[in-house]
Formats: C-alpha cells, sequence, structure tokens
C-alpha cells in the first residue's frame, strides 16, 4: 500500500513507468507473452516464478489495474474479472463448495440474490438471508456449522440500505469466516470497508469506478487479514496441497496474496472470465477521476433528495445521506463525507405515477445502469428486479413503487428542472 492520499492514488497508483518507458499505462493487447528458454515457461505454469504467460491467467495492464484498486482499498492483494457478477461468484466459490453455506444480508442487488440464492445452490452451496438490520443474535443464528463466508453490500442497490459492517465482521470472526462486503456502491472513495473489519472487498468496476458506461468489469481485494491457517480444517483448499499445482499450498507459498493467487490459477484458470486489457485501460481512465466524482455525484444526489422531499407529488425519499434517513446515522458513521450518487422515492400515484413520470423525462434516461456521469432512472420492479415476487422484493428492500434514480453530475439545477417538468 502506498502512502499517498486516496486522490493521489486515483491518479497514481498502480504504474509506474520505467526510464523511457510509456507515461500511460499501456494496453498490453496480447494474448500471450515470449520465452526464449522453456524451463522457464515450466516454472511459470508450476507458479514457481511470477511472470507472464496466457492473458486469461494474468495481463499487464490488468494487473497494473487491479494494482490501483487494490490501493485504493488499502489491500494486499487483488484482481480483475469481467463483471461485477464474475467477481461475486469468485468471491464466493473460492472458499465454499458443494456442501458448504454462506450467510448474507438480504439487501442485495438482484443479480446477485439471483446468484446466491438461486446459482449457486445448483452447484451445492445454500445461502441464508438475513435482515441486515438484525440484532446480533438473530445474525448469530443463521451460522451452521459449514457456513464458509458472510456477504453484504455496503450500500445496497437499490434498497440503499447502509450496512452495519462492524456488525457483520464481528459475527463473521465470531464464527472462524471471513466477511465479503461488495463496496461499488460506496467506493473506496467514500468508505474502505477493510478499516471496519470486512475481509475481502468486491466490485462492480462497471459503476463509479469506470464511470462513463462504456466497460462491464468487475474487482476483488483482499485485505490478507484473514488468518486461513487459523480455521484449516474450513477452508482446505487454501491449507492443503493443490494437486493441479504439483502440490502447492497457497497460504504457505503466497501469504497475504494466497486467497487472490488461488482465484487467479484456479477459477480464471478453469472459468476464464477475465477482464479485457482494452476495458482494463478504459476502466483505468475512469478511476484517474473517481475522487472527483464520486463527491459530485454525492452532492447532486443530496440536492436532488431534499427537492424530491419538499415536493407535493412525492410520497417518500429515500438517500442515507439525507437527515432523518433510516439509515443516516450508519452513513454518518461509515462514509461521513457522503454515501453514493443513487436515491430512489415512490409517488403518491403509487407504480402507475412512477411510469408515466419516467416516460415524461427528457435528458434524464431511463436505462439499466447505475453510477455513471449521467443521470438516469430505472423502475427495479419492471426491470432488473422482475424475476422476483413480491415478498422476495420486499425483503430485497425493494418497494413495488421505488423509482431507483442515479443522479449524474450534470448541473443540478438541470436536473432538477427535468425532474420538475415531469412531475407537472
Ligand atoms: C451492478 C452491480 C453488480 C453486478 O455487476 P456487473 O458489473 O453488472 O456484473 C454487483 N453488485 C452491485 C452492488 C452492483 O451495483
Amino acid at each position: 500500500m502506498s502512502s499517498y492520499k486516496i486522490e493521489t492514488k486515483c491518479i497514481q497508483s498502480g504504474y509506474e513507468p520505467g526510464n523511457g518507458e510509456p507515461r500511460v499505462l499501456p494496453i498490453y493487447q496480447s494474448t500471450t507473452f515470449k520465452y526464449t528458454s522453456s524451463e522457464q515457461m515450466g516454472r511459470l505454469f508450476d507458479l514457481e516464478e511470477s511472470g507472464y504467460f496466457y492473458t486469461r491467467l494474468q495481463n499487464p495492464t490488468n494487473d497494473a489495474v487491479a494494482a490501483k484498486i487494490c490501493d485504493l482499498e488499502g489491500g494486499a492483494a487483488a484482481m480483475l474479472t469481467s463483471s461485477g457478477q464474475a467477481a461475486n461468484f469468485y468471491a464466493i466459490m473460492n472458499i465454499a463448495g458443494a456442501g458448504d453455506h454462506i450467510v448474507c444480508a438480504s439487501a442485495l442487488y438482484g443479480g446477485t440474490y439471483n446468484l446466491y440464492a438461486h446459482t449457486i445452490r445448483k452447484m451445492g452451496v445454500e445461502a441464508t438471508f438475513v435482515d441486515p438490520d438484525c440484532t446480533p443474535e438473530e445474525l448469530d443464528a443463521a451460522f451452521q456449522d459449514n457456513t464458509k463466508a458472510v456477504f453484504g453490500e455496503t450500500i445496497a442497490n437499490p434498497a440503499l440500505v447502509v450496512l452495519d459492517i462492524e456488525k457483520f465482521a464481528n459475527a463473521a470472526h465470531t464464527h472462524g469466516v471471513p466477511f465479503i462486503i461488495d463496496n461499488t456502491f460506496a467506493t473506496p472513495i467514500n468508505c474502505r470497508p477493510f478499516e471496519w473489519g470486512a475481509d475481502i472487498v468486491t466490485h462492480s468496476t462497471t459503476k463509479y469506478m469506470d464511470g462513463h458506461a462504456t466497460c462491464v468489469g468487475g474487482a476483488i481485494v483482499d485485505s490478507g487479514n484473514f488468518d486461513w491457517e487459523a480455521y484449516a480444517d474450513k477452508f482446505p483448499g487454501l491449507t492443503t496441497p493443490d494437486e493441479t499445482y504439483h502440490g502447492i499450498v497457497y497460504t504457505q507459498k503466497f501469504g497475504k496474496g494466497a486467497y487472490i493467487t488461488k482465484a487467479t490459477a484456479q477459477l480464471m484458470r478453469d472459468l476464464g472470465s477475465i477482464q479485457s486489457p482494452q476495458n482494463a485501460f478504459l476502466l483505468n481512465i475512469g478511476l484517474e477521476t473517481l475522487h472527483l466524482r464520486v463527491p459530485c455525484h454525492c452532492e447532486n444526489a443530496l440536492t436532488v433528495a431534499k427537492y424530491l422531499k419538499n415536493h407535493e407529488k412525492v410520497a417518500w425519499v429515500s438517500c442515507p445521506s439525507l437527515p432523518g434517513d433510516k439509515y443516516y446515522d450508519l452513513a454518518q458513521k461509515y462514509m461521513p463525507n457522503g454515501t453514493c450518487g443513487v436515491l430512489t422515492f415512490g409517488l403518491k400515484g403509487g407504480r402507475d405515477a412512477a411510469v408515466e413520470m419516467m416516460d415524461k423525462l427528457k435528458m434524464i434516461a431511463i436505462v439499466t445502469h447505475v453510477a455513471d456521469a449521467r443521470s438516469c432512472v430505472l423502475h427495479p420492479a419492471s426491470h432488473t428486479h422482475r424475476q422476483m415476487n413480491d415478498q422476495e422484493l420486499m425483503e430485497a428492500g425493494v418497494q413495488p413503487d421505488l423509482i431507483r434514480f442515479s443522479v449524474g453530475i450534470e448541473n443540478v439545477n438541470d436536473i432538477i428542472a427535468d425532474v420538475e417538468q415531469a412531475l407537472l
């Protein structure tokens, strides 16, 4: 981890050119890398030596961007994935397999809910979903002997539940398992979960990190703090020999890099969800302004939230930075400088009024996306979360009338003017 402030890390971390080398991180648009000795190539395959040989495993552009995200989070090791979905899939499957169990906060991104409730269940990994606002005792009761991880989102998309990170981290550690947190919405600019006890952070870099809606991508960052050896019987994949690599024991050989090395060496090798170097290059350009964009998103969102709260046609507004919000106190504790640019609201006219209002917007577009420079809206019950029944929607914190509003970084008066004419 560098000692620079976070703004400097956004720009400088991850890539340091040597004398006469390109100032800007190059795109290593190459599937493969050349060697003059067959023996050296063999050592690379055995993980005996580090180096590049095939982009499915490692690529210099991707590694530089992963290193920047790692530094932003204050982690020990990181990897990029093709999407946020791939990141959350790998993060769990790297330490859980058929017969295992995970505990998840129920307020989750719709895709993550499907992944954990249905897809990994077919692979034999069961998830128990708990109310993020549950008591420590209720959280404790969700654990089983075969529990391998705890998962939650810093700020849930789209429920905007701010997670009590310490409560979840403490419960995970009491049961000898890591706490994995999806920090997509807060970004490391507003919250660094490792400082509150989380062990592993995931990201959909598609959102604020890219910031311009150009590339789908993901990342996994390991703090290096979880002591796998102390719970060796729970995590044999990390603490016993990997026969596919001539008996390497990841914790012994890679220390704080064990978890990410295993995820790269096994999951990326076999499942192949890599980010393209071209996308990593664009992601890196996005990261260079993350520290400027995120505060602007937050400020605009808070201004819009205050406007909506005073509007006669608006039934409710949810924005964790708005005084009086259910999650205001948790937001002040974990992310006092701001939460995110996404807010949600409902109209007194309910679901139909929501659809009508959205159709009247001129500048603000209806898109299945959040967290990029352009303001946009979405109706989760008819879009991202449409596979869920009403019960599942409520458990995920999504009211049927909820409009998700991703406030962009246009001039806030133009954003409000568009909303105002749509509400007439
Ligand atoms: C979008 C999102 C994901 C999924 O990421 P993709 O890059 O779309 O695969 C996961 N978690 C959160 C919180 C998200 O917002």
